[in-house]
């Protein structure tokens, strides 16, 4: 499996870096996960969108899933494409269909998942967990019969990558939008917590995970990665990767 990091900017687009967008890949089959601003100019750096298998959208933030009209624009106007499978919440099903003035169809074939869902794209199993975030957010884990890819999506520290049990994952994809002590960590704790991570929380949940290698992703727009990598890394034990567009994993 080979994993594209389109973009990964948390919140919003910083230059050079549109929003979340993951373009996951094994043997001919390519599912794009996330379609935040700016990522669909990135996703044509590395395939045709007539070669798009499916979408997985995350939850109903903006900064998740607002390319995916302008992607219908291109299937639908352009490449004349239809029936491209899109998997994502009952409320980004509608909002994603009122974005697209009820014409969602028949360019997109819409699934709703929920937590526990489970569907197939070509060789590739998809299971979904609900996490720790305001809007029903769902990770996905990504499972091409050999290894497991998974990504958090939005979650605060009381979602973790085991909650999709059975065996270890390969990759882990965490966000890690805050700092540890940072005044918006601070205040996030304050108002209860449950929407995003410090990069030492997501650092310890892959490692109590036992997850075999950690990304992690979604930093604020202007924050250090080399901060954020240190403190992902000393609660991981291990040394992490601080997602930036363009990167590429193979697992
Ligand atoms: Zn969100």
């Amino acid at each position: 499996m080979k994993l594209t990091v389109l973009g990964c900017s948390g919140t919003y687009a910083a230059p050079g870096n549109p929003c979340s967008g993951y373009l996951v890949q094994s043997g001919e089959t390519s599912v794009l996960m996330d379609a935040g601003p700016g990522t669909l100019g990135e996703l044509q750096r590395h395939i045709r969108l007539e070669d798009l298998d499916a979408v997985l959208i995350s939850h109903s933030h903006p900064d998740h899933w607002v390319e995916v009209p302008v992607l219908r624009n291109a299937l639908r106007y352009v490449l004349d494409r239809s029936g491209v499978p899109l998997f994502t919440t009952a409320e980004t099903v509608k909002l994603i269909s009122a974005a697209c003035h009820e014409q969602v169809s028949p360019t997109f074939e819409m699934s709703t998942v929920s937590d526990g869902s489970e569907f197939t794209v070509g060789p590739l199993t998809v299971r979904c967990s609900r996490t720790d975030h305001p809007p029903e957010t769902l990770a996905f884990c990504v499972d091409d019969g050999e290894r497991r890819l998974a990504y958090s999506a939005d979650t605060g520290p009381g979602w973790s990558f085991e909650e999709f049990g059975g065996p270890p994952i390969d990759l882990g994809i965490c966000e890690a939008t805050f700092r540890e002590g940072s005044p918006q960590a601070l205040d996030s704790a304050a108002s209860g917590g449950g929407v995003h991570m410090t990069a030492c929380e997501a650092g310890a949940m892959a490692r109590r995970s036992g997850v075999g290698s950690l990304i992690v992703t979604h930093l604020l727009p202007g924050a250090d990665p080399l901060a954020a990598a240190e403190e992902a890394s000393a609660a991981y034990g291990a040394e992490a990767t601080v997602a930036s567009s363009g990167l590429v994993r193979e697992i």
